[in-house]
């Protein structure tokens, strides 16, 4: 029924997006003054480096490897609305670690996805990125025999987030069993929310075509330039890597679950995560549209627009709940300023067990699809903030800046984050901070894991 190890280890283990032609630029060598420095060339630094180029602002980007090489690259391309969590559960959590503010919180949490969306959505327009965008929607769905580590009566969790969406003035609704039955052809489902206005596309696609988007305007990019460190430099910042070295006034760090290993003090705030995923050969069929987010966000699939005709692949991804200790990373142990255990959790490579696990869930979900072969296998790594909110502002260091801690929702929220925290460096009026003011508290940067917020549970 699944692919064994030894096929396994014959599969392209990288990101089906990624397989594609692509000539990065020279690493950085020699000297350069700018006013900001961004690091990481993910959907998060080039969304930055856009908006602050738009601006007219002197920007480089210094990424480690390429343009979109890290989680910005692996992921299933999935835009939705709101964080990993039910929205019930969401505003629960907030109303416990917030107070009588929870709801509203929640909301405006959820408000600024759609905004996000559409953000990028204006991008893709101005900038002419074809990256297979469209939207049909997603399912978040309750699974008939829930898996490991999700809730045990999803069904109810369902209803229930619907109706408080629906309350909430969201384009929400509660599917049935026999809908959704129908609509997979699998009798693993038992219904599902359907949120009307999420999306799906190609991210690599779009975050190369942010990169020529950032270049049109100015931006440097510099590939395979990690940086080394940064030092106070007079009132500015002097910023190392292994050919070069970079004046600014100003950093953003756009290096999500990578995060911790330029600013210690993120240790405790962000933790990497290994996400897995794979994709069949095509399906001349069209099988379904949208996106479909199951087990609590445990597991996840679509089918792609790639043909041939109306068809594409099946992308599914998941099973991270089935070896958590595998999968989750450990923190960087600090004594007296020397590092005594370094992060495991920043290993990409996809493996034979959760893979497996994947292959199991899948032909479980579509036993009639389980013949399929698996053409490309990846894995990449996610930033898990403590309280599944990003981080979005200045940190203890004054001049330096932080987006990370998307706890897999990048594509959700990076791009509105970029656009907020361009605003608050350029002291301009933000559309988006007068309309949802909760963000400044639920994304603050400052936040850290204490008594008074409750940790809560990614997954
Ligand atoms: C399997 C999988 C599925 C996912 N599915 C979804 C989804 O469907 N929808 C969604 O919203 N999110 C999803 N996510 C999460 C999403 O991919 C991330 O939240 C998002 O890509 C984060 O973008 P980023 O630009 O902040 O970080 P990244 O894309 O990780 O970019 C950080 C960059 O920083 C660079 N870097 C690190 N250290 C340094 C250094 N010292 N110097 C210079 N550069 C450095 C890295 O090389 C990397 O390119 C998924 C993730 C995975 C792994």
């Amino acid at each position: 029924m699944f692919n064994s190890q030894s096929a396994i280890d014959i599969m392209i283990r990288d990101s089906y997006w990624l397989d594609q032609e692509y000539q990065p630029t020279s690493p950085l060598d020699g000297e350069f003054d700018v006013d900001i420095v961004i690091s990481g060339a993910g959907i998060t630094g080039l969304s930055e480096a856009l908006f602050l180029a738009e601006a007219g602002v002197r920007v480089a980007v210094l990424e480690r490897r390429e343009v979109a090489s890290g989680a910005s690259g692996r992921n299933g391309g999935f835009m939705l609305s709101g964080t990993h969590e039910y929205y019930a559960d969401a505003v629960e959590e907030l109303t416990t670690a917030y107070g009588p503010g929870g709801r509203r919180h929640a909301r405006e949490v959820w408000q600024l996805a759609i905004e996000n969306h559409r953000l990028m959505v204006g991008l893709m327009q101005r900038y002419r990125i074809a990256c297979d965008y469209c939207n049909h929607g997603s399912y978040v769905v309750a699974m008939a025999r829930p898996d490991r580590g999700s809730h045990p009566r999803p069904m109810e969790r369902v209803a229930q987030s619907a109706r408080l969406l629906q309350e909430d003035g969201f384009d929400s609704e509660l599917l049935d069993a026999k809908t959704m039955q129908g609509l997979l052809r699998s009798t693993a489902v038992s219904g599902a929310l359907f949120n009307r206005f999420d999306g799906e596309l190609h991210p690599v696609k779009y975050v190369r075509g942010l990169a020529q988007a950032a270049r049109g305007r100015g931006v440097a990019i510099f590939e395979n330039t990690p940086i080394q460190d940064v030092m106070r430099d007079g009132r500015g910042l002097l910023i190392r890597t292994p050919g070069g070295r970079v004046r600014a006034e100003w950093m953003v760090m756009g290096t999500n679950a990578y995060t911790p290993q330029l600013d210690m003090s993120y240790e405790t705030r962000i933790t990497p995560n290994r996400g897995q995923a794979f994709v069949t050969e095509p399906v001349a069929e069209r099988l379904f549209n949208g996106v479909f987010y199951a087990n609590d966000g445990w597991d996840y699939w679509r089918q792609l627009h790639d043909g041939p005709g109306d068809g594409g692949r099946l992308l599914f991804g998941g099973s991270r709940n089935h070896h958590l200790a595998a999968e989750r990373g450990s923190h960087v142990l600090h004594q007296r300023g020397r590092i005594i255990k370094t992060y495991r959790g920043y290993k990409e490579r996809p493996t034979g067990m959760v893979q497996r696990s994947n292959d199991l869930a899948f032909n479980r979900t579509f036993p009639h699809l389980a013949h399929l072969k698996r053409t490309h296998r990846w894995g990449g790594v996610m930033g898990f903030s403590f309280d599944s909110s990003p981080f979005v502002g200045e940190t203890e260091t004054p001049g330096v800046y932080v987006i990370a801690g998307f706890t897999g929702r990048g594509n959700a929220y990076a791009t509105a984050a970029a656009r907020i925290l361009a605003d608050r460096i350029l002291e301009r009026p933000s559309e988006l901070e007068s309309r949802f003011p909760s963000i400044r508290t639920v994304f603050a940067a400052s936040r850290a894991p204490c008594v008074k917020t409750p940790a809560r549970r990614t997954s």
